[in-house]
């Protein structure tokens, strides 16, 4: 083909024609398949926004969301039950009444809503308790609902109890004798059964510890332990206190490097404050335990060995290395203990087999546990900004705090000072527990 003949022609209109055509159609092609998936997928972008803006709209009650919207969009939201709770809650978006409704129609069992909301504390119990009864639930159904329940904290409970007409010292018998005796009348009767719940127990406890003077008693001698550490034994108080808006700050597995400088800000305050020891038979060790009692703060047993298979594996292992920590305390201090804080709580991953054994057997030798309703977060990574914001909150929102704080933990220091100033500020006391401080309590003897 040579340039300019006629089929050089041919071939050039033939190309530009080509050009003119197939360019233009295939771009159409590739731009309206790009344009038709970003628009699907914008579409399904918006659509979940939507959702997602509506669920929060209706959860900060921007809407005047009612009951039945709100179980339609939870329905359909797939968000889990508990989730729930703690979203409304969070912002107070919806009263409590209403809470109950949405729950109840989603078919959730008045145990699972108590469960869900007080393991989340997020409802305290005197709205529970509102709710509940303003729902028809009878003092007694909403007690064995929550006695049933695994989990929750020992204040809401407490405040059921208490509105529900039990005096102090029957909701302290209860507290106290879940499963067999630690108490007055119920030794003299060798320890009911285990399973006494409720009313019965508010029955026991009536003419409770009248026959030891000062209304202390003494543990008694049925246990199958009885023999091990025998003088390994403390007096039970006859009346626990529970103040309102008291923060206890505890510190767990000292004396550290730390010790002195949590001692030092305390003294600066004047706060007293609760040390649950991992002590050691060591002149260091014996120095700071004089140290923080010199000061008034409580000392309670944390563990001495702090191995958790070790000290889980059976009641006298438990025993034994419980008794090496309370001893060197009553050593180095002049202190018999009556405090104590399970390694790693009274609920936890490896004590599922022993736990009630070892509580049955600590609580008739007259002892204590308290768990915590407020973790720093100290040892589980939190930033110190983390702290700062959450610890102060979250005992907002407790009748009376337990703080889980660690005497090993430096970021525990380095926030102590500025949530101290917050809440000394927001009006808050401080005390140590004291030997007649009702235990806060994970489970105790309500699972
Ligand atoms: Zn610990």
């Amino acid at each position: 083909m040579r340039f300019g003949s006629v089929e050089f022609f041919k071939a050039l209109i033939k190309t530009v024609l080509a050009v003119l055509f197939f360019v233009p159609l295939a771009a159409a092609i590739v731009l309206g398949v790009l344009f038709f998936k970003n628009n699907s997928e914008l579409e399904k972008t918006r659509a979940e926004n939507e959702r997602l803006a509506t669920i929060s709209d209706v959860l900060i009650e921007q809407r005047a969301g009612t009951a039945e919207d709100f179980f339609e969009i939870f329905s359909k939201s797939n968000i889990p039950y508990e989730q729930l709770v703690a979203l409304m809650n969070k912002d107070k978006a919806l009263d409590a009444e209403s809470l109950y409704k949405i729950m109840s129609e989603a078919g959730i069992s008045d145990a699972n809503i108590i469960s869900a909301a007080a393991s989340k504390h997020t409802v305290s119990g005197e709205s529970f308790y509102a709710i509940m009864s303003a729902n028809g639930i009878s003092d007694k159904d909403l007690l064995l609902a929550v006695l049933k329940r695994n989990g929750g904290n020992s204040d809401g409970i407490y405040k059921l109890l208490k509105e529900c007409g039990l005096s102090d010292s029957d909701i302290a018998a209860l507290i106290k004798g879940g499963s067999s005796v630690s108490s007055g009348s119920s030794q003299s009767t060798q320890s009911t059964s285990s399973q006494s719940t409720g009313s019965s127990q508010s029955t026991q406890s009536s003419q409770s510890t009248q026959s030891s003077p000062e209304g202390n008693t003494t543990p008694v001698e049925n246990s199958a332990y009885s023999q091990i550490h025998t003088d390994m034994t403390v007096n039970v108080p006859a009346d626990y206190v529970r103040e309102q808006g008291t923060v206890y700050l505890t510190f767990d597995d000292g004396p550290s490097q730390n010790t002195q400088s949590i001692l030092y800000i305390l003294r600066k305050y004047n706060i007293k404050a609760t040390f649950f020891v991992v002590p050691t038979r060591t002149e260091a060790c014996y120095a700071e335990l004089r140290a923080i009692a010199a000061e008034g703060h409580a000392i309670g047993v944390h563990s001495a060995s702090h191995e958790y298979e070790k000290i889980y594996s059976s009641v006298e292992a438990f025993l034994d290395d419980f008794y090496e920590a309370w001893d060197i305390i009553r050593d180095a201090t002049g202190i018999s203990t009556q405090i104590f804080r399970f390694p790693g709580g009274s609920k936890n991953d490896f004590d599922e087999k022993t736990r009630d054994a070892i509580i049955e057997e600590m609580t008739r030798r007259g002892f204590r546990y308290y768990d915590w309703n407020v973790e720093s977060g100290d040892v589980g990574g939190a930033t110190w900004t983390q702290m700062y914001n959450s610890i102060p909150s979250d005992i907002k929102n407790q009748y009376r705090s337990v703080v889980l704080m660690h005497d090993t933990s430096y970021n525990a220091v380095l926030v102590l000072e500025d949530v101290i100033k917050v809440l000394v500020n927001e009006g808050y006391k401080f005390d140590r527990i004291n030997d007649d401080t009702m235990p806060v309590q994970f489970i105790g003897p309500f699972s």
